[in-house]
C-alpha cells in the first residue's frame, strides 16, 4: 500500500484503521468501540478496552526476551554505566510501585516526579503506570515557582525527587527547590520519596521524606500485580505553556496512547524490539514522555537514558553511545546539532555508526544547513518531525514505514495518518490556497494519544484549542503554517505568544509575570528574538518604576542582573531572558493592548507591520535604539 492510501484509509474509516493498530499492542480485555466521538471535542478510544502501559513496555516483553537490554542508563556527569535487561527493569518498577503503594498512593492518585535523567525516574514514571497512579513529570530545569503551580494543580499524593541532578560537572540541587515549592503551595503532598544520589547534603523533613534506598532494600521480593485500567483513564499529565502564565497539564489516555506510540514506532520510527533506540531528550518533556520511556519499550526496543552534555567529555560522547549500543535509530532537536556542528567532524568519524538506520529531528524548525550537514555527515536520512505536547506523537513527518517519500528541505513532510491538518485564514477561518499562509488546524477527532483534555479542567481544553474560528470546532496548535501545491507543509511560528528556545516551549506571559514581581519594575514585555543557535530567545523591555539610580552602563547592567536572578529563581535559568532593556514606553495600541509582532519584527531587524492603532510611535524608536545599542 502506498502511503496516499494509507492516510486516506485512516481519515475515511478511522474505525478500521485504528482497530488495526490496536493489534500492535497487548489487552486485558478487548474494547467494545474504536472510537465514540459522541460529544466532540471529547473523543475516546477504545472504550471498554483494559490493558496497562507498565505491562505493555515491560512485562510483555519479559516472556520472549527478558535478558536482552531494556534501559540503558548513562551519565557522563557521575560516570555511571549501568544496563538493566526488561527483567532487572521489571524488578526495579515492581519495588518503586511497592514503595509508592506503602506510602498510600493508589489508582488515580497523582505522583509529581521531579528528577534529572536517572533510571529511577523511568522506575517512578512506569511504577505509576503499573498502579494505574496519574504521573507528572516536571522538567528537572525548573525552579520553585513552576513547581509549586504544577504541585498546586496535580495535587499529587506523593513527590518523587533526589538530592541534585548534574550539569556540566556542576551540581544543581533539586532538594531545596522541591521544599521551597512545597512552601509555596497551598495544597502540600503527603510525602516525599528522595533518591540520594549522593551529590550534595539534604535536609531531610522527619514524617514527610522517605529515603528511596531504604525503602527498596524492604520491597526487594516485592511483587506487584499491574493495575488494569479502562482505555479512556488518565496516565499522565505534563504541563505546557501557553498564552496565560498559567501552565495547562495536558492529560493523556492510557490505551489511544499505548496504540499511537506503538503505531508510530513502527510507521515512523521503523523500530524493531531488541534494537535500540536514543532519544537525547528529557523526561520532563513530551520526547522524553514518548520517545525515551514509553514509545521505545512499548515496541521491546532498549532505551537511553543520557545525563549529561552532548559535548563531555567531547563532543563525540553520543556517536560513542550509538557505536556501543548500536543505535539503530536517534532522535534528537536541531539545537543539538547546531551545537556538534561547531566542533570537528573527527568527533563523529572517529566511531562505527553504521548501526544508524535515520535521524529524527523535532521541536523546532529545522534549518536547510542544519539539515545538510548532519545528513551528509552521518550518510543517513534526516527526518523532521512536526508536533506538539498536546500530540504526544507527530502530526506531520515523511511516514518512511509506508512509503519513502522525498523530503523537501524546511519542511517537516506530510499529513501524518490520523491527522486531518488544514492551513484555515486566521479572520475568516476559511481554507487557504497553495501557499496562502494561515493558522495550522486539525479537524476533530483528533487521532488516539493526543491530549483529552486540560486536567482538571475540560471548559480550558474546549475554549483554548477548539474554539478559535467562529462556526467551526477544530483544533488549533497555534501555528503559522502554509501548504505547498504537493501538499507538504512549512511551520513559521506561533501565532500565539509562546516562544521556542532550543526547542523548549516557554510562555512568555510566565517570564513577564515573574519579571513583573521585582520591586523596581513598572511594566514588562517579553518577546522572542532569533538567534542562531537556539532558534529563538527571550529579550525583554521593562519600565523602571524608579530608573533615576538605573543610568549608567553599570546599573543597568546590575539591574538586568538582578531581574535575570529573579527569573532563575522562580522559573528555572531555561526561562531567563537574554537580555533585558530598560525604556521609558511600550509599544501599544490606544486600547492598552502590546503590540507584541510589531516589538519583535523591530528586534529582527523586520518590518513592524500594520502600525495605524498605535499609541505612540516613539515607543518602537526606543526599541530599535537599544537593540543597536
Ligand atoms: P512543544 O509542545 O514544546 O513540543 O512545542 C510545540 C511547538 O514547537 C509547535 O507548536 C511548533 O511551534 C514548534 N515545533 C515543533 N516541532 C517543529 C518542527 N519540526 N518544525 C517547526 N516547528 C516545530
Amino acid at each position: 500500500m502506498n502511503y496516499a492510501e494509507f492516510y486516506k484509509q485512516s481519515i475515511d474509516d478511522p474505525q478500521a484503521f485504528w482497530g488495526k493498530q490496536a493489534e500492535l499492542i497487548s489487552w486485558h480485555r478487548p474494547y467494545k468501540q474504536v472510537l465514540d466521538n459522541s460529544n466532540p471535542p471529547f473523543s475516546k478510544w477504545f472504550v471498554g478496552g483494559e490493558t496497562n502501559l507498565c505491562f505493555n513496555a515491560v512485562d510483555r516483553w519479559v516472556e520472549t526476551q527478558g535478558d536482552k537490554p531494556a534501559l540503558i542508563a548513562i551519565s557522563t556527569e557521575t560516570n555511571s554505566e549501568k544496563v538493566y535487561s526488561f527483567r532487572e527493569l521489571q524488578r526495579e518498577v515492581e519495588r518503586m510501585a511497592a514503595i509508592m503503594k506503602s506510602l498510600g498512593v493508589g489508582k488515580g492518585d497523582r505522583v509529581l516526579i521531579y528528577m534529572p535523567m536517572i533510571a529511577e525516574a523511568c522506575f517512578a514514571m512506569l511504577a505509576c503506570a503499573r498502579i494505574g497512579a496519574i504521573h507528572s513529570v516536571v522538567f528537572g530545569g525548573f525552579a520553585s515557582n513552576s513547581l509549586a503551580t504544577r504541585i498546586a494543580d496535580a495535587q499529587p499524593k506523593l513527590v518523587v525527587s533526589v538530592d541534585a541532578g548534574s550539569r556540566g560537572g556542576k551540581r544543581v540541587p533539586y532538594k531545596p527547590l522541591l521544599d521551597a515549592a512545597i512552601e509555596l503551595s497551598e495544597y502540600k503532598p503527603n510525602r516525599v520519596l528522595l533518591v540520594d544520589r549522593g551529590l550534595v547534603p539534604m535536609e531531610w523533613v522527619t514524617g514527610r521524606d522517605v529515603d528511596y534506598a531504604a525503602a527498596r532494600t524492604q520491597h526487594m521480593d516485592a511483587q506487584v500485580p499491574v493495575t488494569w485500567l479502562e482505555s479512556n483513564e488518565a496516565s499522565y499529565i505534563l504541563y505546557t505553556s501557553g498564552t496565560t502564565g498559567r501552565p495547562k497539564g495536558v492529560q493523556r489516555d492510557v490505551g489511544g496512547h499505548a496504540v499511537a506510540l506503538a503505531a508510530s514506532m513502527k510507521h515512523i520510527y521503523c523500530g524493531k524490539a531488541g534494537e535500540t533506540y536514543f532519544s537525547s531528550s528529557d523526561i520532563g518533556w513530551v520526547v522524553g514522555h514518548s520517545y525515551i520511556i514509553y514509545g521505545p519499550l512499548i515496541t521491546g526496543m532498549a532505551t537511553i537514558m543520557y545525563e549529561g552534555l552532548p559535548i563531555a567529555p567531547d563532543p563525540g560522547i553520543w556517536w560513542s553511545i550509538v557505536e556501543k549500543y548500536k543505535v539503530t535509530r536517534m532522535f534528537t532537536a536541531p539545537t543539538a546539532i547546531r551545537v556538534l556542528k561547531k566542533y570537528p567532524t573527527e568527533f563523529m568519524h572517529k566511531y562505527d555508526l553504521s548501526s544508524l538506520k535515520t535521524l529524527y529531528l523535532a521541536g523546532e524548525p529545522l534549518d536547510e544547513t542544519t539539515s545538510h550537514w548532519v545528513s551528509s555527515e552521518l550518510g543517513v536520512p534526516v527526518i523532521d518531525n512536526y508536533w506538539q505536547t498536546e500530540t504526544g506523537w507527530p502530526i506531520l513527518t515523511i511516514v518512511k514505514g509506508i512509503e519513502d517519500l522525498p523530503t523537501k528541505l524546511g519542511s517537516p513532510g506530510i499529513p501524518v495518518y490520523g491527522y486531518k491538518v488544514k492551513i484555515l485564514n486566521e479572520a475568516t477561518g476559511e481554507e487557504c490556497g497553495a501557499n496562502e499562509k494561515g493558522v495550522v488546524v486539525i479537524e476533530g477527532p483528533l487521532p488516539p494519544g493526543c491530549m483529552q483534555t486540560v486536567y482538571g479542567d475540560d471548559d480550558r481544553f474546549a475554549k483554548t484549542y477548539w474554539n478559535n474560528f467562529a462556526n467551526k470546532q477544530v483544533y488549533s496548535t497555534f501555528d503559522w503554517g502554509i501548504r505547498d501545491a504537493d501538499g507538504y507543509y512549512f511551520i513559521l511560528g506561533r501565532t500565539d505568544d509562546v516562544i521556542n528556545v532550543a526547542g523548549h516551549r516557554l510562555g512568555t506571559r510566565e517570564i513577564e509575570e515573574s519579571i513583573s514581581s521585582h520591586s523596581n519594575v513598572a511594566e514588562v514585555a517579553v518577546v522572542g528574538v532569533e538567534d542562531k543557535l537556539k532558534g529563538q530567545v527571550a529579550v525583554a523591555f521593562v519600565i523602571l518604576k524608579n530608573a533615576a539610580n538605573v543610568n549608567s552602563a553599570e546599573s543597568k547592567l546590575a539591574m538586568e542582573k538582578e531581574i535575570m536572578a529573579v527569573v532563575d529563581k522562580h522559573l528555572g535559568a531555561l526561562a531567563r531572558p537574554a537580555r533585558v532593556h530598560f525604556v521609558t514606553l511600550l509599544p501599544k495600541t490606544r486600547s492598552g493592548k502590546l503590540l507584541r509582532r510589531s516589538l519583535q519584527a523591530i528586534c529582527e531587524g523586520r518590518d513592524p507591520g500594520d502600525l495605524t492603532t498605535i499609541e505612540d510611535p516613539s515607543s518602537l524608536e526606543q526599541i530599535r535604539l537599544v537593540m543597536q545599542g
